[in-house]
């Protein structure tokens, strides 16, 4: 009997290559492939690569040279390793990848991925094979639904894909040319994504997309549905006890998804949403298409409808042209929302996007100076936030084994990590859990309902 082939897949970058590399490994299942954590015994290595990163496509290079060897020793065994580069820096590179690296067999695009099976039997016929033209037909209808011990296995928490691309052109991001166009799947295959999902006791989902609060995906009438109404739907979905969604646009926040924010108990009260600069005309130099006026207005409009919103964000500082002072706006911006947390960023430039043909540059020392100061404000809102949590109970969406025997971590409404001593039973509930203690990035607490038990012991009740 043939041996069963395996393959691994290695995920860089963002929570939409996390998922797409999910979807790879599933539309290889039929294929007779298995997913092997340990790429030295795979027969199929997938770099799911990512671009938004400083100097992408050198560290896919060093990786695939990592790769090489172990294709070298799979070799010397009488075994045939196949290496494939898929995501951001195959859109981006093409058959430069196979140019330059000629151990890799396969350059597949973000788009492509779908062909994965197709690709493979053509490798095997000795071909190097390149795909990374923007197809015609949708993936997301041609892609193998994953089985439900797979579904399992990745626990109860789990991303959706409902909108890819990005039409806005932001002056510094390379992603409206390696995603191409804003595109949304329809609301009917999402639920019956969901509900496949929730069948194999997922309860926590996210849909994901570059601009996903751009969705406009057919709705059963055939008019474009909002990422609100999809929402709503998917709150009807028997097991879904969590909706969460990222990454937002302010000029996309409209008033139908600030109101599923007030309406819907499912949609947890927290909101990625990037801002970048809290400087107008920094704004504008970067093409975000709105002010730090109209952010300001949608955090209030959002806690106006829900007050317990907490908003996280990313941040580019040393931006060309950012002045002192323009930096100090981001400051009083940070202070003005009080972010949970934030991604930050030193500027730098991606080829081919026009903040890199920018004039006046900001020197490196004083993007690290600024950089730093930065995260220096955020960490004081985060503590500050975690702070409040002390002796608070929330409710706790638990999710996994923690590294502790008895030990299980779960997540809060805000997306902070929880920790408590429970039995696994409860792996996939909500339970009422009393912060006990506050560490730099983890609650601790206990079961509300045990905390109680001892108390009314000792009042003799
Ligand atoms: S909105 Fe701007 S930063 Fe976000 S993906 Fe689109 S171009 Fe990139």
């Amino acid at each position: 009997m043939s041996r069963p082939r395996k393959v691994h897949v290695k995920s860089f970058g963002c929570q939409m290559n996390v998922y797409d590399s999910h979807r790879m490994a599933d539309t290889l299942a039929p294929a007779g492939f298995t997913e092997t954590t340990s790429p030295e015994d795979a027969d199929l290595v997938i770099l799911n690569t990512c671009h938004i990163r400083e100097k992408a496509a050198e560290k896919v290079y060093s990786e695939i040279g990592r790769i090489r060897e172990m294709k070298e020793a799979a070799a010397r065994d009488g075994r045939h390793m196949m290496i494939a580069v898929a995501g951001c820096v195959a859109q981006a590179e093409g058959k430069e990848i196979i140019r330059r690296a000629s151990t890799v067999d396969l350059v597949v695009g973000s788009q492509n991925y779908h062909r994965l099976p197709d690709m493979i039997a053509r490798v095997q016929d000795g071909e190097k094979v390149v795909d990374t033209e923007f197809p015609v037909e949708d993936k997301f209808d041609v892609l193998a639904a994953p089985k439900r011990d797979v579904i399992a296995r990745r626990g109860i928490s789990t991303f959706v894909t409902v909108q890819e691309g990005c039409d806005k052109f932001c002056t510094f991001c390379v992603v409206p040319y390696t995603r191409g166009a804003e595109v949304s799947r329809p609301v009917e295959k999402i639920v019956t994504e969901v509900e496949r999902l929730t069948e194999a006791g997922v309860r926590e989902v996210t849909l994901i997309g570059q601009n996903v609060n751009a969705y406009h995906g057919p709705g059963p009438d055939g008019r474009p549905s909002t990422l609100g109404q999809l929402l709503r739907r998917l709150a009807q979905v028997p097991g879904v006890l969590r909706l969460r969604y990222m990454t937002s646009h302010p000029r996309d926040m409209d008033g139908d998804l600030v109101a599923a924010h007030a309406e819907l108990p499912a949609l947890m009260p927290y909101v990625h949403l990037p801002v970048q600069s809290g400087c107008d005309r920094i704004l504008a130099a970067m093409n975000r298409k709105h002010t730090r006026r109209d952010y300001l207005d949608i955090v209030a409009r959002l806690r106006a409808g829900r007050d317990d919103l907490a908003f996280t964000s990313d941040f580019i500082v040393g931006f060309p042209g950012e002045t002192e002072a323009d930096f100090r706006e981001t400051l009083t911006l940070i202070d003005e929302v009080g972010f949970s947390g934030a991604y930050s960023f030193a500027f730098s430039a991606r080829p081919g996007t026009p903040a890199a043909e920018m004039d006046d540059q900001v020197p490196q020392e004083k993007k690290s100076d600024r950089l730093h100061r930065l995260q220096a404000a955020i960490t004081r809102h985060q503590r500050g936030f975690n702070a409040g949590f002390a002796g608070r109970t929330i409710d706790v969406l638990l999710e996994k084994p923690g590294r502790l025997p008895g030990q299980l971590v779960g997540r809060s409404p805000y997306l902070q990590t929880v920790q408590i001593m429970a039995p696994p039973k409860l792996i996939g509930s909500i339970k009422r859990v009393t912060i006990t203690e506050v560490g730099s990035n983890t609650l601790f607490g206990a079961l509300a309902d045990e905390m109680h038990a001892p108390t009314r012991a000792a009042a003799g009740a």
